[in-house]
């Protein structure tokens, strides 16, 4: 009995810990999984100030692709806001999706854990957990 209340309390702060954990997440449709990172380049121009200077400030959003392929777009700067608030709500998106998986293990376990203990209760062999 004792242990059939505290199986039902533990489930229950699983649950509301996943609960918890997703929280307001941004529209799916405004994710980008990406970097968005500045360059500074050299137009090739003699008499631009970049030949001496420090080059020109391009922004790019950089992704890594399966096969260790990466992809880069140039990106001017109207768009830099928006590409930086989708990579943002990506990994708003990531946190949630790893935070959520890692209770999850936790719920798999718990279950098991507490069905091993039924089977023991009712006299059944226990199975070893792995
Ligand atoms: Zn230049």
């Amino acid at each position: 009995m004792v242990l059939l209340l505290y199986d039902r309390k533990m489930k229950k702060r699983l649950l509301d810990r996943r609960r918890r954990a997703a929280g307001p997440l941004p529209p799916v449709g405004e994710i980008l999984r990406g970097t968005v990172f500045v360059r500074r380049l050299r137009c090739g121009k003699a008499t631009c100030h970049c030949a001496e200077g420090e080059g020109h400030e391009v922004t790019y959003l950089s992704v890594s692709l399966p096969g260790g392929r990466s992809e880069q777009i140039s990106l001017p700067k109207s768009l830099v806001p928006m590409a930086k608030r989708w990579v943002r709500n990506y990994q708003r998106w990531h946190d949630v999706v790893e935070r959520i998986s890692a209770i999850n293990r936790e719920i798999l376990r718990d279950e098991r854990a507490t069905k091993s203990r039924r089977l023991t209760r009712t006299g059944r062999r226990r199975r070893r957990a792995k």
